[in-house]
């Protein structure tokens, strides 16, 4: 083992692992960050929708610094239910999102983790690019460094797992096993080069100011998943991915549901005239909190993807792995004061999520996934018959209302998956929960006066 000693390594210069050096560094910790990649961001994927809040947390102010890596300000945010050929969509623009700039921007990764890590850099701590860490080092049990590919050793007082959704170290540390096909979403991405007024034009848009649109219904062929389109100064991010379980099911392969999405009669328009600059693939980590691993051992921390920190109904990851890094190095501080690196003081990294809307969000949407899986009509039936509801309504055919009106309703109630959905939500346990909530409103009401 070499003789230096760092008081933190953090495996992993993304969100997570960035997050966590600047804050042992600023605290004036020896931090080592070790990234596998030629550079910061160099085989990193995302859609990339920022989050403006928890990375002012930590940076402050970064849109008003001139190489800010951001591509666009997000003023307005659309949903699109697809069925073959038509669409039915819901948004909201906001000014107030232009005013005060604190919601999100799309972002490239590529950019923005190389940006990022200098900031690290600039902290204090130090960068070691194009190095793979493989194994962890233990010694009386207690995890004390780690050993890279090239068999070298490095010390330290805490590890923090910041590499991301396959964690090597999370497994080395005995916290997780490989996830299973059901815990994470495979998603595919093209980054296609459009001219800014073209963008602008397209999408309604004011100059730098950008839109994000999610895509459900028969884009996903009965699989739980989605799409998404968002807008960069010069191009589009497009993309879309679904249970890896999913996947294997139907069969389907995933570049070829991205090629559907991409020839879809509605999405076809905005990329027309579009040139393929970059083709990745990327898992995410969907298993929600129940399949979270213990987020600490002795000597050592787990955050971010690794940990499968993300809110996939809130297109929310990168978010949570910049809050957890920063909860992570604010313990190894807190840990360095004590000189205390057990587990038992450790779990103060768990407390501090649990502070934060980390813990709290993960916990309340852990059955999200599980009851849409329960009920397939929402994925193969619903899409396509609320769009021919809406095209029906639409229509103005020579029907008298009442008929037109009278012929929708027959038409949702004869459909054979809503007739199942409407039973399936009409057992006796769902009655009785009901009940048990309206007992409850009633009596919360009356003792507020009511
Ligand atoms: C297609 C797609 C779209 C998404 N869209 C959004 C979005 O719009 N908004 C959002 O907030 N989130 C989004 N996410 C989720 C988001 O990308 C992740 O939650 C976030 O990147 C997690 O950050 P992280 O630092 O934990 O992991 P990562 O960003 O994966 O970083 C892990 C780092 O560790 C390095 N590493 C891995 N193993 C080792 C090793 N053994 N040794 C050294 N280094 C190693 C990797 O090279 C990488 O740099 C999306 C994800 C995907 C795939």
């Amino acid at each position: 083992m070499a003789d230096e000693k760092f008081d933190c390594i953090i495996v992993g210069a993304g969100p997570a692992g960035t997050s966590a050096a600047i804050t042992c560094a600023r605290a004036g910790l020896s931090t080592l960050l070790l990234e596998r990649g030629e550079y910061p961001g160099a085989k990193n994927v995302q859609g990339a929708i920022l989050y403006s809040k928890m990375l002012a947390d930590i940076l402050g102010e970064f849109w008003n610094e001139p190489d800010s890596p951001i591509e666009r300000l997000i003023t307005e945010q659309k949903m699109m239910l697809l069925s073959k050929d038509s669409a039915l969509f819901g948004g909201f623009k906001s000014d107030r999102w232009r005013k005060d700039q604190q919601n999100c921007y799309s972002i490239i990764r590529v950019a923005f983790d190389r940006w990022y890590a200098k900031k690290a850099e600039a902290a204090g701590a130090e960068l070691y690019t194009g190095v793979t860490v493989s194994d962890l080092i233990r010694k009386n049990g207690k995890i004390c460094g780690v050993r890279t590919s090239e068999n070298d050793e490095l010390a330290a007082d805490v590890v923090i797992a910041c590499d991301g959704v396959n964690s090597i170290l999370a497994q080395k540390a005995g916290l997780i096993d490989e996830w299973r096909s059901d815990e994470v979403a495979l998603a595919v991405k093209e980054v296609l080069a459009l001219p800014k007024e073209k963008i602008e034009d397209r999408f309604n848009l004011e100059k730098n100011e950008g839109t994000t649109i999610e895509m459900f219904g028969q884009i996903t062929q009965g699989m739980l998943g989605y799409g998404f389109l968002y807008t960069n100064k010069e191009s589009l991010s497009i993309g879309i991915g679904c249970k890896v379980s999913h996947f294997q099911k139907t069969g389907i392969p995933p570049y070829d549901l991205l090629e559907q999405l991409k020839a879809h009669p509605i999405v076809r328009k905005w990329i027309d005239g579009s040139k393929s600059l970059e083709y990745s693939a990327h898992l995410i980590p969907e298993g929600g909190y129940k399949s979270m691993p213990p987020l600490y051992t002795d000597g050592f921390l787990v955050g971010g993807d690794a940990a499968q920190m993300v809110n996939p109904s809130h297109r929310e990851g990168s978010n949570f792995a910049m809050t957890a890094g920063k909860a992570a190095g604010e313990t190894v501080i807190a840990a360095k004061k004590e000189g205390n690196y057990s587990a038992k003081f450790l779990s103060l990294y768990q407390k501090k999520l649990k502070e934060t809307y980390v813990l709290p969000d993960l916990f309340d949407h852990k059955d999200l996934e599980e009851k849409i899986e329960s009920r397939p009509e929402l994925l193969n039936v619903l899409p396509d018959l609320l769009c021919q509801t809406a095209f029906d309504y639409f229509q103005v055919d020579g029907r008298p209302k009442r008929d037109l009106q009278s012929a929708i309703i027959k038409r949702i109630f004869r459909n054979k998956g809503v007739r199942h959905l409407i039973k399936s939500e009409l057992n006796i346990q769902n009655a009785l929960l009901l009940l048990k909530q309206g007992i409850k409103g009633a009596l919360k009401y009356k003792s507020l006066g009511g």
